[in-house]
């Protein structure tokens, strides 16, 4: 049996936090499915395509890992996918209780999932998106927190806002 896994999220945009917890699952499973969310309702700085597409090139090293846009419901979409096995990261205790009950309602609506967690190299154990885009904004130095073409796209992003 193949071992198969998803890892839902916004990618908004893609981090090296994201990037370290998905090479450690490309380690333990046949294959990983990175589900890039839609996430209409937090009106994200990148559209759906253009998270996929900066997670594809950030991913393109790691043959088992596929990245997909999804736009239903999570549960819905890891049924479809056939892949009962839901992977969130853990920064710090601070992400616990918003895990904690993502997980349980996985499990409410889809009683087979199994959810499972991991962390991140203690390096990115502060990072998020939200994070990396402020500091975009205000035209700081975010290298050491995303890969070259994130940081291009969010330069980029940045400068056609300014401009407008
Ligand atoms: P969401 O909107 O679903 O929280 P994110 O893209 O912010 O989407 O995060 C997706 C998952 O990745 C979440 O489980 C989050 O805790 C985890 N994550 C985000 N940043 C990091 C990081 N720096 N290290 C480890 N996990 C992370």
């Amino acid at each position: 049996m193949t071992k198969k896994v998803i890892y839902p999220g916004t990618f908004n945009p893609i981090t090296k936090g994201h990037r370290d917890l998905i090479e450690r699952a490309s380690k333990l499973f046949d294959h990983v499915i990175v589900a890039v969310a839609k996430s209409t309702e937090k009106s994200p700085l990148f559209t759906l395509s253009e998270r996929v597409k900066l997670a594809k090139t950030v991913c393109a090293h790691l043959p088992n890992v596929h990245v997909k846009g999804f736009n239903i419901l999570l549960a819905n979409f890891a049924r479809s996918e056939k892949i009962p096995i839901i992977l969130r990261g853990l920064r710090a205790v601070s992400d616990f209780e918003y895990e904690f009950q993502l997980a349980n309602m996985n499990r409410r609506l889809l009683p087979e999932i199994e959810t499972i967690f991991l962390t991140p190299s203690e390096e990115y154990a502060f990072l998020s998106s939200t994070l990396v885009r402020e500091i975009a904004a205000l035209n700081g130095d975010i290298s050491a927190f995303v890969d070259k073409p994130v940081a291009q796209a969010l330069k980029e992003k940045f400068s056609k806002r300014r401009r407008s």
